[in-house]
């Protein structure tokens, strides 16, 4: 449970629900405060765009909570203390007297769930998307947004123009299979090199293209 600290004097310490149900904020509109939250790693991203906001409601046993349901990208990623953190702070901001952030861990966050906008910002930030598909079993995007599992981002097409044409063979963020050939996030050139299985995280490794000779991360497929 995460609180948000007492605000003294906006409501009575009685009947502070009712009050704050007749004055909470809508939940689409808290959930377009969300999408403006970043990922810590990669500011130019939001969290909505990432795929890891999977819901909002106001608790059923006390009106005045908002409880949020977040899956985390990868187990131990130090960026998800950062992210709670962050949510939570703009919900404050907003006018949400209490906010309770849960995670979900099944079934599990993959970077197909990451918006068309956000590969496209990844890129343009200098930062090579992943490319194709996460291992196989995995909840696809298409699937989990046909299920309700995650929300489709701001201005995109009910269709996704996501297709499984590759798949590399991948689990959680195991190393690359070699000779995989990613295209250079600054020149768009396929002839790059990997240099390291982890970049700047975990979640990155890190290549050098044989174009234009300058570094980059390439945020794996997970
Ligand atoms: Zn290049």
């Amino acid at each position: 449970m995460i609180e948000a600290p007492a605000r003294r004097g906006l409501h009575g310490s009685n009947g502070a629900a009712p009050a704050a149900v007749a004055t909470r904020p809508s939940l689409g509109a808290l959930w377009e405060v969300i999408a403006e939250v970043p990922d810590p790693e990669i500011p130019v991203v939001s969290v909505v765009e990432l795929g890891i906001l999977r819901g909002i409601e106001w608790d059923l046993a006390d009106a005045s909570t908002l409880v949020v349901t977040v899956t985390p990208t990868y187990s131990g990623c130090p960026a998800t203390d950062v992210i709670m953190a962050s949510i939570r702070d703009a919900l404050f901001a907003a006018g949400v007297t209490r906010a309770r952030i849960e995670t979900r861990l099944s079934p599990a966050w993959t970077t197909d769930w990451m918006t068309p906008d956000a590969k496209r910002k990844l890129r343009d930030y200098g930062i090579a998307p992943p490319d194709g598909m996460s291992a196989p079993g995995r909840l696809t995007r298409e699937t989990a947004l046909r299920r309700g599992e995650i929300a489709r981002g701001a201005g995109e097409a009910p269709t996704s123009s996501l297709a499984a044409t590759s798949r590399i063979d991948v689990a959680g963020i195991s190393p690359l299979r070699h000779g995989a050939a990613v295209a250079c996030p600054r020149c768009e050139s396929r002839r790059t090199q990997l240099l390291s299985q982890f970049g700047s995280t975990a979640c990155k490794a890190h290549y050098r293209c044989l174009a234009c000779l300058e570094p980059f991360d390439y945020f794996k497929p997970h």
